[in-house]
């Protein structure tokens, strides 16, 4: 970010962070007690080393000295505050016992004892006839009161009543914690109000300075929770620049004007005329939208979720035959080599029978062959292109691309799809995804794209026969496998996740492959990611051609791919892998017309959620209740895999309890940047404040870039 230095106006730069907050953007070395040593520390847990990464990282407990009871009165066991009078020492007689100090109170006695002590410390702390105020557990033993190692409350920084307990990390206290924020909280500045008035008073929530100091200073367990005003407002704040984020990329992305895709009146008719199925309501109704998108003047943006099996890939056939029927190119591009493989099998035939010449690109063209397939790119002799990434490189140019789509585009990141709108100024945008996205999500992380969602599937196909089986029980179940296999079931077998590493991934695969193989003869094939590409397509090719019956897999079968007379999933150790990659491994059967089954081997000794997950998993075939699940499970992050999909990760907002606030962060956005699309009005200065205070750097450079 650039320097503060270099600012001409009174209150920030043209690109610098305005003035106001840099007291939250030191360092939390310029805090009294943070060392050389404790500074990486507080980075692991904090993820950052200034003052506003320690603000935004909220108590999860507090200690409650509130309850200040007589000791006549005094409940057992309970944590609490006495008010004493200093009786009498009684030192250790012998090392390993305990120091004991008597005090009472005008009602009873108690002892307060200490082990490990230090005499003279404990006669200065505590003076005969002296009052004293102690904090600690009432215990009551041998028909005494007592209390062990109290909390000697003096003035100072011992007094709150209610001190806030931080997550923390080997190294950094309680106490070191508690010294760290309560230095922080001084330097939360004042800032212009970015709120909408009437919002903020209908919700009734404070100023953001002191909903952060509130955050900070929970009175009660009710202060812990998501719902709490102040916790509400931060969160919105949080959202609101998200969402402006969103808006700004939007509004800027569909800038360019888009091209003009009539409906397609010639290849289209000819096309469906060929395909041996109706398309399904759900199917027509995406195809309506997209339509529109690309006959409009502006670009199409369009995101279109499916769950697995849908029937994504003739819907995107369909739209590409829009741009093609124009006169312009279009490319479809998929995350894999094996996927690219499976959509040029599928696609080809029918751009063949339409006579639109198309090619495959992938990182396995090489020399003469790669060179052929540019040139009929570059000058316009291909139309339909397929392919992966490799679209993406800089010697690639395109004669005129119209549109573009982009299956499985959690794989992809947000960066790339911008990569690829570089090669044709106003391409129309498709991006599919077989991860079905709950609604939160979808506006936090797709929010510039328009959805559609294909929420039916092809007729006829049966639902999958979903079974929790425990590990103990594997051989019985292989042994039911040996008849399905001599009548020509084909059989997907997943094998067990381990954790971070690809190397143990394939060892577990290596050796069921060869158990498997000794009791099933070379019917059995194994892939994995160490595999060429050109080694994958041979195993993939045989098993969807049926020379192979077994098909062991790590999971590089995962997306996508598409293999009909396969009806039985076997996932090993299931209780590893998270709800939307279940979904998605078992998404690879049910797709004839025979009675599919999914077999789930799990350790029986595993955790709660992980059976809970299970359970899910037998009852539901709905994606994306499947999806809402998985976010309440485990977090956005793990549902879309953070560092691919650029999923913003929140600091205060948290996706399953502030659901509504998303909906509302959004259409405020819509609203402000179609209003003041630079942010320059009053309004608009307090709002890069916020974009600044939550760092959405993207928004920054947008605003700044003309
Ligand atoms: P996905 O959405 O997972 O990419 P595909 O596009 O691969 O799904 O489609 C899965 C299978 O369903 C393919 O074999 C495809 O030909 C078939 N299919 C697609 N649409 C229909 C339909 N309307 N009726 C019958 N079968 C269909
Ligand atoms: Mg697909």
């Amino acid at each position: 970010m650039p320097s503060n230095l270099a600012v001409p106006s009174k209150l920030a730069s043209k690109a610098g962070r305005p003035f106001a907050l840099d007291p939250l953007f030191r360092s939390v070395r310029t805090l009294s007690g943070v060392g050389d040593k404790t500074v990486p520390l507080l980075d692991r847990l904090l993820g950052g080393t200034r003052i506003i990464d320690l603000l935004w990282h909220r108590p999860v407990d507090f200690i409650d000295r509130s309850y200040e009871p007589k000791l006549a009165q005094a409940r057992e066991d309970r944590m609490g505050t006495l008010n004493l009078e200093v009786v009498e020492h009684k030192p250790n007689k012998r090392p390993g016992l305990p120091y004991r100090i008597i005090a009472q109170d005008d009602t009873s006695f108690i002892d307060l004892v200490f082990f490990n002590a230090r005499g003279n410390y404990l006669e200065t702390q505590y003076p005969i006839n002296g009052n004293v105020r102690v904090f600690g557990k009432i215990e009551r033993r041998l028909g005494k009161w007592q209390m062990i190692h109290p909390e000697k409350l003096g003035a100072g920084e011992n007094t709150k009543t209610f001190e806030p307990i931080y997550p923390m990390t080997a190294g950094v206290t309680h106490k070191m914690m508690t010294k760290f924020v309560g230095g922080a909280l001084p330097l939360i500045p004042e800032l212009p109000e970015w709120l909408d008035g009437p919002l903020k008073a209908r919700e009734h929530w404070p100023d953001f300075a002191p909903a952060l100091r509130a955050l900070h200073n929970p009175q009660g367990e009710v202060d812990l929770m998501a719902q709490t005003i102040f916790r509400r407002r931060l969160a919105y704040d949080e959202l609101l620049s998200n969402q402006l984020t969103i808006a700004l990329v939007r509004e800027r992305e569909r800038g360019p004007r888009g091209r003009v895709f009539p409906v397609s009146t010639r290849l289209r008719p000819v096309f469906l005329k060929n395909l041996p199925f109706e398309l399904t309501q759900a199917q027509k109704t995406a195809l309506t939208e997209i339509d529109a998108d690309m006959a409009s003047d502006t670009r199409m943006m369009r995101l279109l979720q499916g769950d697995v099996g849908s029937g994504k890939t003739v819907v995107a056939a369909l739209a590409m035959l829009n741009a093609i029927e124009a006169g312009a190119q279009a490319v479809i591009m998929a995350p894999t080599e094996i996927l690219a493989q499976q959509h040029a099998r599928t696609l080809m035939p029918w751009f063949d029978a339409l006579r639109i010449p198309s090619a495959i690109l992938t990182g396995r063209h090489k020399g003469r062959e790669r060179d052929d397939i540019l040139a009929g790119i570059a000058n316009g002799g291909c139309r339909a292109i397929i392919g992966t990434h490799a679209l993406f490189q800089d010697d690639i140019e395109f004669h005129d691309l119209g549109m573009a789509v982009i299956d499985e585009q959690h794989r992809f990141g947000v960066h790339q799809r911008l990569q690829l709108t570089k090669k044709g100024a106003a391409t129309d945008m498709l991006v599919m995804t077989a991860t079905p996205i709950p609604r939160t999500l979808e506006l936090t992380s797709y929010g510039e794209l328009d959805v559609s969602r294909l929420n039916e599937k092809p007729p006829g196909r049966k639902p999958v026969d979903t079974r929790l089986i425990p590990l103990p029980k594997l051989e019985e179940m292989i042994d039911s496998l040996r008849t399905q296999i001599k009548n020509g079931t084909q059989i997907y077998w997943v094998c067990p996740l381990v954790e971070e590493s690809e190397l143990l991934d394939l060892a577990a695969a290596t050796d069921r492959h060869k158990d498997l193989q000794s009791r099933f003869g070379d019917t059995v094939g194994l892939i994995h990611g160490r595999m060429k590409p050109k080694e994958k397509d041979e195993v993939m090719t045989a098993f969807a051609d049926g020379k192979l019956r077994v098909l062991v897999a790590t999971t590089v079968i995962e997306v996508g791919v598409n293999v009909p007379n396969a009806t039985i999933m076997v996932i090993e150790h299931a209780e590893r892998y998270g709800l939307a990659q279940l979904h998605q491994l078992r998404g690879r059967v049910g797709r004839g017309t025979a009675q599919s089954f999914c077999f789930l081997l799990y350790h029986p000794d595993c955790t709660k959620t992980a059976r809970e997950r299970l359970k899910i998993m037998r009852e539901s075939e709905d994606g994306f209740l499947i999806a809402e699940k998985d976010l309440e499970l485990r977090g956005p992050g793990d549902i879309l895999g953070t560092q691919q999909s650029g999923v913003p990760e929140f600091r205060l907002a948290d996706l399953s309890a502030h659901g509504d606030l998303i909906a509302m962060a959004r259409d405020e956005a819509r609203l402000i940047i179609n209003k003041d699309p630079k942010l320059s009005g009053p309004r608009g200065d307090a709002l890069r404040h916020l974009l600044y205070l939550f760092e959405r750097d993207r928004a920054i450079q947008l605003l700044y870039s003309g």
